[in-house]
């Protein structure tokens, strides 16, 4: 039975590595268009690799996939991010624990993670074509026809589809499965870009830009009020961040426009309630009654955001606090806890993932098969599954490879 895998990113490698460890003689061919494998892997993380969660809980873990969670229950019951830990030590790579439950490799090399994958391969029959593009699939009987661009034309078995989605395409993810697949009988659902910067039409944000804090609440208007609280940052053309990629994800199909923009609200002290807040205000200003009211702004946050709040928004920051009256002080409580922002734009190009592909409910999500096509399966981003940032989004792509490889053994064993 030949097997061929296409795309040795996450996914790919983890179905082959399931299928080549269990079976080292298995007829497998990997193609991979770049020329070496694992690209969005390697500068994953910043180059750390966030390979997984800390989490260990199946419920806390799923909320972190705002669409896919349902599909992945059978595959992170199978193999959790406490699998990819233990199956990753197993195969030597020591691995670290962060404060906000972030995985890395303890050495902080995104290469030590797919040099477990060049190892495996390397003690296989397994043939890896590297710098070599698949341009097209056809399905002939029961066998698929593997149209490469060199001219060459590959039989299979069955087939692996393990392309990515189509972001930061130039490491090599171009979308190209999606019409594969779609020509093979499946839908593929709306994408878009998700865990992204956003352009504002506001111009103060750019004077700040850099300015980062650990932790703020960012909702948006097309949202349900509950905000989304982690680090966050301005830059030149807007803001960036954790919770602002938790807010891009959720808000992943919204259309939005300069001339209908996506309202972005920041509360910079979410820890703070807006009653305490003004209590906190009014007893440092009756405490401090000769300096300015800026000084009182400044226990909250940094001094150019505060001149931001006199110039944008003005606050009398000058005025002294015994100046300062109440309803000053209640104004400039609610701007602390919401500030709106007019999202115009999606930074350009530097999403991590995209949001939508292969319809999930034309695949078992027990095996990752095609319910559309016998012999065809898939596995990663390629699939309507994208989470947030912390190790969700390659999680998802070791277990539905995982689960892929698993169901294409059991399949040669079967014979
Ligand atoms: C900058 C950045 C940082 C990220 N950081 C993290 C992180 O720290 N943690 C996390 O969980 N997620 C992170 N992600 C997301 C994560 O990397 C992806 O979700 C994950 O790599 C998807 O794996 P995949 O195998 O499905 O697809 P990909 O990794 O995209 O692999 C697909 C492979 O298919 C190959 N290919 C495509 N077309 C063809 C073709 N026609 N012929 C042959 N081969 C082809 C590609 O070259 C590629 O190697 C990050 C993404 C980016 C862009």
């Amino acid at each position: 039975m030949k097997i061929v895998i296409i795309g040795g990113g996450a996914a790919g490698m983890m179905t082959t590595a399931t299928i080549c460890e269990a079976n080292p003689k298995a007829e497998i061919i990997l193609i991979e268009k770049n020329k070496d494998l694992g690209a969005k892997v390697i500068i994953s993380g910043g180059g750390r690799c966030n390979v997984t969660t800390g989490l260990e809980n199946s419920k806390d873990i799923l909320q972190n996939y705002p669409r896919g969670n349902k599909f992945l229950i059978s595959a992170m019951h199978t193999f959790g991010p406490k699998d990819t830990r233990a199956w990753f030590e197993e195969h030597g790579v020591c691995l670290k624990i962060e404060k906000d439950l972030r995985v890395f490799p303890v050495s902080d090399r995104g290469d030590d993670i797919v040099g477990v994958f060049k190892k495996i391969f390397a003690s296989s029959s397994i043939q890896v074509m590297f710098s070599r593009a698949v341009e097209n699939i056809e399905k002939i009987d029961n066998q698929f026809k593997i149209y490469l661009r060199d001219g060459e034309e590959i039989l299979a078995d069955i087939v692996v589809l393990s392309l990515g989605g189509q972001a930061y395409r130039h490491t090599g993810s171009t979308g190209d499965g999606y019409a594969w697949a779609e020509k093979l009988g499946h839908t593929v659902s709306k994408l878009a870009p998700s865990l992204h910067s956003f352009v504002v039409s506001e111009k103060w944000p750019g004077i700040l830009a850099g300015m980062s804090f650990a932790k703020v609440g960012i909702s948006a208007n097309c949202l349900k009020p509950n905000s989304k609280i982690g680090p966050f940052l301005f830059t030149h053309r807007g803001i960036s961040g954790p919770a602002v990629f938790a807010v891009s994800s959720l808000s992943a199909l919204a259309q939005f426009s300069p001339s209908s923009p996506l309202l972005i609200y920041i509360d910079f002290l979410p820890d703070i309630k807006l009653n305490d807040l003004k209590n906190k205000i009014e007893n440092f200003n009756k405490l401090n009654l000769k300096k300015n009211f800026k000084t009182s702004l400044h226990q909250f946050i940094p001094h150019k955001l505060v001149d931001i709040f006199g110039s944008e928004f003005k606050i009398p920051i000058d005025k002294k606090n015994a100046e300062i009256s109440k309803r000053e002080i209640e104004t400039t409580a609610q701007l602390l806890k919401k500030i709106t922002l007019n999202a115009i734009g999606r930074g350009a190009g530097d999403e991590f993932v995209t949001a939508g592909g292969i319809e999930l409910n034309e695949v078992d999500p027990k095996t990752m098969a095609s319910k559309k096509c016998p012999g065809l399966y898939f596995a990663g981003e390629i699939l309507n599954i994208d989470g947030f940032t912390g190790g969700f989004n390659l999680q998802a792509a070791w277990a539905t490879g995982r689960s892929a490889g698993q169901a294409i053994l059991d399949r040669i064993n079967s014979i």
